[in-house]
C-alpha cells in the first residue's frame, strides 16, 4: 500500500495570500503546501481522502488519472471544495462513490443541488453517496475503519484506518475509544497546525502526545500552517520517527 500526500497545508494553504513571513516567501518547494488531501493505493483500489479546492491542481501535478472512491473526513471547504472537479472520474454507472457521514452528505446536497435529482445539470458530477457511521465498512475492495475525532467540542469528524495506515486530520481532541482503534498502527498521519495552541486543531505538542500514545513505527504530520516555521528548520526539532509530510511525498506501508 502506498500513500501519496497531495496536500499538507492548512485551510489557507502555504504560502498564505498576502503574507510576508519567511515561510510564505521561502523558495524551498517543501514550504509550498496545498490544502490537505491524500491518495492511497492499496494495490487493488485508489482511494482519495478529502477533495479540497486544490484537487484539480493536485491531479494535474501528480498525473493521477484514476480514483476509485472518496472518503470524506468532514465538510469544511478545505476538504470538500474540489468536489465539482471530480467530473472526469464520474464515469461509473450510478456516479462516483463517496463515503461520508450523514451530516457531510446533507452539506453536499445543500451546496451542490445541481448534482442531484431533477436539478441535475448536464455534465455536472454524479455521486453515489454511501452514508457511514462508526462501524467499519467496505468500499468496493477495501476494509475501512472510521476513526471518530473531535474537531471542536461540537464537531465530531472522521479519520480513517486502512490496514496498518491511520490517517487523521483536523483533530483537536482524541477520544479514548479512538485511541484504542489506533493500536497497532504502523504509519500514523496526524494533523499538527503550529506550535501555539489552537481552538480546533492540535498543535505540535498535542500531536506528539498522541503519537507517543499510539507508538507507530513512523508518524507524519499534515495540515501544517505557515506558523510552524520553515520545513527545513521544523523537521530538525522533531523526535526520531516523526517527520513533517510534504506535498508529493509518497510513503510505502
Ligand atoms: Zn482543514
Ligand atoms: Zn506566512
Ligand atoms: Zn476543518
Amino acid at each position: 500500500m502506498v500513500i501519496t500526500f497531495l496536500g499538507t497545508g492548512t485551510s489557507s494553504g502555504v504560502p498564505r495570500v498576502g503574507c510576508k513571513c519567511p515561510v510564505c516567501h521561502s523558495a524551498d518547494s517543501f514550504d509550498k503546501r496545498l490544502r490537505t488531501s491524500a491518495l492511497i493505493d492499496t494495490g487493488t483500489e485508489r482511494i482519495l481522502i478529502d477533495c479540497g479546492p486544490d484537487f484539480r491542481q493536485q491531479m494535474l501535478s501528480y498525473g493521477k488519472s484514476d480514483i476509485d472512491a472518496l472518503l470524506v473526513t468532514h465538510s469544511h471547504y478545505d476538504h470538500l471544495g474540489g468536489l465539482d472537479d471530480l467530473r472526469p472520474f464520474c464515469h461509473r454507472n450510478g456516479g462516483f462513490p463517496i463515503y461520508c457521514s450523514a451530516d457531510v452528505s446533507t452539506d453536499i446536497h445543500t451546496r451542490m443541488p445541481y448534482c442531484f435529482g431533477e436539478l441535475h445539470y448536464p455534465n455536472s458530477p454524479t455521486f453515489d453517496i454511501h452514508i457511514i457511521d462508526d462501524n467499519p465498512f467496505k468500499t468496493n475492495r477495501t476494509e475501512v475503519i472510521p476513526l471518530p475525532v473531535m474537531h471542536t467540542p461540537n464537531l465530531r469528524i472522521f479519520g480513517y484506518r486502512i490496514g496498518a495506515l491511520s490517517y487523521i486530520t483536523d483533530c483537536k481532541e482524541m477520544p479514548g475509544h479512538t485511541l484504542e482503534l489506533l493500536r497497532g498502527t504502523d504509519t500514523l498521519v496526524i494533523n499538527a497546525l503550529r506550535h501555539e495552541e489552537h481552538p480546533s486543531h492540535m498543535n505540535l505538542q498535542q500531536a506528539i502526545d498522541v503519537i507517543n500514545a499510539v507508538k507507530p513505527r513512523r508518524a507524519l504530520l499534515t495540515h501544517i500552517s505557515h506558523q510552524m516555521g520553515l520545513h527545513s528548520e521544523f523537521r530538525r526539532m522533531l523526535p526520531l520517527g516523526i517527520e513533517p509530510a510534504h506535498d508529493g511525498l509518497t510513503v510505502e506501508i
